[in-house]
């Protein structure tokens, strides 16, 4: 028998998933993925309610525990880690990315690459970090092999989760990252160019759409585009917050 660490690994739990209370910066993370699962590896069938039921009833620990023993489609047999996503239950912001790719896959944490680092530069510009007021996700919790696109079946089967995730976030702006993300929610196929500088809207909160991290670095001359984008998003966040609900 390894270490504990070996055997979170081994049932994809590690590296551990991060969370913070809204204000908490230095505690570290809720480490709920590591906490429960090695003890209680469960969560079925529940009285006869659909997995969707299930899931929209989870609890925040929970839903984390359950997106780590995912099995609902094929990549969770060939993930090395779930990628739940990380930031501040009550976070105004949500960005919302594709998928995880390699990197990811292997800390279990979102936008950890090249992207990621871009990501962070442009929340740092915002006066944000992953550890203040941000829920960062993607729309699949696990890698797709070779990082090809998420297919359909992927979506449908991951989308529960995100949901859950945004209704126990709760946050004031969601803000799209790039094509895929920004088509998956919206339910369209169209090009980032012709969705972005919009309010559109997904369960019930705003969403703005902007350029994919992995898309800037490609294309640094649109870097000021999603600048602007994020200035919109701002904007967005403020007047949903003024809005009497
Ligand atoms: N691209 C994404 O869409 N998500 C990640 O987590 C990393 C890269």
């Amino acid at each position: 028998m390894g270490t504990r660490d070996d055997v979170l690994r081994e049932l994809g739990l590690a590296p551990r998933w991060r969370l913070r209370a809204r204000g908490d910066t230095a505690a570290p993370a809720l480490d709920n993925a590591e906490r429960s699962r090695v003890e209680s590896p469960r969560i079925e069938s529940d009285g006869g309610a659909t997995r969707v039921e299930r899931i929209a009833r989870l609890p925040f620990d929970d839903l984390v525990e359950d997106i780590a023993c995912c099995r609902a489609c094929s990549l969770g047999a060939s993930r090395t880690c779930a990628v739940p996503g990380v930031g501040t239950l009550g976070a105004t912001w949500m960005f919302v990315g594709e998928a995880p790719g390699a990197e990811e896959d292997a800390r279990g944490e979102p936008f950890v690459g090249a992207a990621g680092k871009l990501l962070d530069n442009m929340l740092a510009a915002l006066g944000l970090s992953r550890e203040s007021d941000v829920f960062i996700v993607n729309v699949l919790k696990c890698r797709p092999p070779g990082n090809r696109a998420p297919a359909p079946a992927e979506v449908d089967a991951c989308r529960p989760y995100l949901d859950r995730q945004i209704e126990l976030v709760a946050p004031s702006v969601i803000v799209a990252l790039g094509k895929s993300a920004a088509c998956t929610l919206l339910g369209v196929d169209a090009p980032v160019g012709s969705l972005r500088r919009r309010v559109h809207r997904y369960a019930g909160r705003p969403l703005v759409v902007t350029y994919h991290p992995a898309y800037l670095l490609r294309t640094p001359a649109d870097k000021a585009k999603a600048w602007e984008d994020l200035l919109f998003a701002r904007k967005t966040m403020h007047e949903a917050r003024a809005a009497p609900s």
